[in-house]
């Protein structure tokens, strides 16, 4: 066990991830690390929060907690089509024995990805935190984006949804079986797909971390188009019927969230090498807002998505 900040940092999470980018100039352990952009790039970053209790149950082991939020920071930058690069942590920890456990799951993330851990900041707080800093580079003018998708362009999801509320319920229910909770517990980016979307030259995207319906919104109103979603061509509404009332499938499967799916717009007929990633859900459409259907009937929902302050 560590003694003393400098050690903590050290012991949990500097020697824990070791690679260092090939554009790396100056790494972790100065006052900023220094990375050199290579030519016809363009720097991509985001920056996201995981607090215990809101992001994950307080009795979720940390070393999960710390694993996903690295993952879910990471999922955006597989939303824009980026390579991911570095990785900044900052930790809020109760305790010392925290930070070993968020320095084991920020490892885990990182492992075996070419991934840097670049920088970070570690303090003493009553509650644990992991704020994770996500950077990566995309060949210029290349980059996903929100407000790319026009009326006409199908809309496809490379992932699923509704599994990852559906285990968070049932770890919430008690259930503590690595089957039943995995879809919560194990976060998988989809960064190689985002790469693959961006060089088949897909424009607009969006990664599904509130909710299918609130981010297809997002994404519909930064484009100014209407989407139509049809809930039994999304994949995981079939396996959430075989534990729930379809009605509650599709609520889960339309809001549940948590999912880093890939929500995309692209022409209706996918070439070749898109078509086993993606799966047509819907379709955007001349007007604004996100309409959803089951089996071609209107659904009404209790609540769009999640969100902190509603
Ligand atoms: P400073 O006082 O300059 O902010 P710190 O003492 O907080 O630096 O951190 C020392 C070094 O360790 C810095 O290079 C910082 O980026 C890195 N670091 C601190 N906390 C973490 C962490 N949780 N994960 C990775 N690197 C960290
Ligand atoms: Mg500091």
């Amino acid at each position: 066990m560590s003694t003393g900040e400098f050690d903590l940092i050290d012991h949990a999470f500097r020697k824990k991830a070791t690679f260092i980018h090939r554009a790396t100039q100056l790494a972790n352990g100065d006052d900023a690390s220094v990375h050199a952009i290579p030519a016809g790039f363009e720097l991509v970053l985001s920056t996201d929060m995981s607090v215990a209790g809101i992001h994950w149950p307080l009795d979720f082991p940390l070393k999960d907690a710390a694993c996903r939020a690295v993952n879910a920071a990471l999922s955006d930058l597989a939303a824009m089509g980026a390579e991911a690069c570095w990785v900044w942590c900052c930790a809020a920890l109760a305790d010392v024995a925290a930070g070993e456990e968020m320095g084991d799951g920020v490892a885990r993330a990182l492992k075996n990805r070419a991934i840097e851990l670049a920088g970070g900041d570690t303090v003493h707080a009553p509650i644990n935190s992991l704020s994770v800093t996500v950077s990566g580079i995309v060949p210029e003018g290349s980059a996903m984006r929100r407000d790319a998708a026009c009326a006409g362009d199908g809309v496809w999801l490379c992932g699923n949804a509704g599994l990852a509320a559906f285990a968070l319920q049932r770890w919430q229910q008690g259930s503590r079986s690595g089957q039943e909770t995995s879809a919560f517990q194990q976060v998988r980016p989809l960064l190689n797909e985002g790469i693959v979307l961006r060089k088949a030259g897909v424009r607009c995207c969006i990664d599904v971390s509130d909710g299918l319906l609130a981010d297809a919104g997002h994404l519909a109103d930064a484009s100014g188009v209407g989407i139509e979603i049809e809930t039994g061509s999304v994949p995981g509404f079939d396996a959430l019927c075989r534990f729930l009332p379809r009605d509650e499938a599709a609520q889960l499967a339309l809001t549940g969230g948590e999912d880093y799916a890939l929500l995309f717009t692209a022409a209706m007929n996918l070439g070749d090498e898109l078509t086993p990633l993606a799966t047509c859900i819907g379709r955007c459409t001349a007007g604004a807002g996100v309409r959803a259907t089951l089996e071609g009937r209107p659904i009404e929902l209790k609540q769009q998505g999640y969100d902190h302050f509603a």
